[in-house]
């Protein structure tokens, strides 16, 4: 056992697990069957070990270009998603039958961006995650591919996951992939690269040893997870990443032993509506703030007030979250306005005593109240 590793993953009770694509599936040989009972198998020992586990699995895509004889990596997305929709039953069908061999039942809930922006839906989402959770199934999560366009994309997986991990609360995210870790250099190329068993904070230096390392089938490659691992290192939950061949790769780590890299969390964990504002919700406009006022924000716990705000950009509501930028263009904070946009415009610059006279109403003092506001 390494104590540094050990301590923190004291504790923990609800993982996620994000298996991915390359590690289950091949263009050519569809799903990797015995890959998943054999993960299947581990994950049902933590189950009755009184583990909490939530998969975030991706596959679906090549399970389906397999089935469908589709030889070539498609470009264009409706190709992707036509095959999503092929595979993605394939994909929770395998997860199903391996289970069943312990047991235990699965759920398969498919998610998009917009689902998890809208605040409503986060906690109908949530909801349904820990009711599962509490009728003992599975959850088996994957991007809803068939009907995300571009813009609502998450991305990757590894972004859902981390999204998940603070969904439903998990106190560790697990990255599973055909990669061992973080190298001191892309290990494909360098074999004399050595994995970085620790973490203890990501910084730019972390992100540029992530440099894209995706291979042709793997989606996000080492800087998603990097990325991933950044978002949950934010909420004080610790993420590893870790080769997911190999044999009771998930208790090791648990067991606090030295597999992948483990990415400590951040202190000071953030409330889950906070965590919500500055992760999840999407922004729908900016404020630019001025020097004084961004001050105010950062160093003093303040809340916004029109009177700091320069300019206005972007039609929102009020409720509708907005990036609050610093005069150097840098997203200071992000937060959940009390007026919309057209109202903001006519205020700006305003002292709190002439927004009535302005609007013809004053609803509050705040352009942003500091509760729901996020320093980033
Ligand atoms: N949702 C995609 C799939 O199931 C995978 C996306 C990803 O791995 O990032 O094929």
């Amino acid at each position: 056992m390494d104590a540094k590793r050990d301590q923190p993953l004291r504790g923990v009770k609800r993982l996620v697990v994000k298996i991915g694509s390359s590690l289950i599936a091949s263009r050519d040989h569809g799903l990797n069957h015995a890959l998943l009972e054999a993960l299947a198998q581990e994950m049902a020992d933590l189950k009755r070990r009184g583990y909490e586990i939530v998969i975030v699995s991706s596959g679906a895509i090549l399970s389906g270009l397999e089935k469908l004889g589709i030889k070539t990596r498609p470009k264009s997305l409706p190709v992707k998603q036509a095959a999503a929709a092929v595979g993605q039953s394939r994909l929770i069908w395998a997860y199903e039958k391996a289970f069943e061999a312990h047991g235990l039942k699965v759920a398969q809930v498919l998610l998009t961006q917009d689902d998890l922006a809208d605040r409503k839906r986060f906690l109908n989402s949530r909801n349904t995650l820990t009711t599962l959770l509490g009728l003992d199934v599975i959850p088996v999560i994957n991007e809803n591919d068939t009907v995300v366009v571009e813009e609502i994309r998450f991305v990757d997986n590894d972004n859902l996951a981390g999204l998940v991990t603070h969904l439903i609360d998990a106190q560790l995210l697990v990255i599973l992939s055909d990669v061992e870790g973080l190298f001191t250099d892309d290990p494909r190329r360098h074999p004399e690269a050595v994995l970085i068993p620790v973490v203890t904070k990501i910084n730019a230096e972390t992100e540029r040893l992530a440099k894209d390392t995706a291979t042709p089938e793997g989606i996000g490659g080492m800087r998603s997870k990097v990325l991933a691992a950044r978002t949950v290192a934010g909420y004080g939950v610790p993420t590893v990443v870790a080769g997911g061949r190999r044999a009771g790769v998930l208790s090791k780590i648990l067991k606090g032993n030295s597999i992948g890299t483990l990415f400590l969390p951040e202190g000071g964990k953030r409330n889950s509506r906070k965590q919500w504002i500055a992760f999840t919700s999407r922004t729908k406009g900016r404020l630019w703030l001025d020097a004084g006022a961004v001050e105010a924000l950062a160093t003093k716990g303040k809340s916004l007030l029109p009177s700091g705000i320069v300019r206005v950009e972007g039609r929102f509501e009020a409720g509708d979250a907005v990036s609050c930028m610093d005069p150097r263009g840098r997203e200071a904070a992000k937060g959940l306005v009390n007026y919309s946009s057209d109202d903001l415009a006519k205020i700006r610059g305003a002292k709190t005593g002439e927004i009535a006279g302005i609007l013809g109403h004053k609803d509050y003092d705040e352009a942003i109240h500091r509760d729901n506001l996020v320093i980033l």
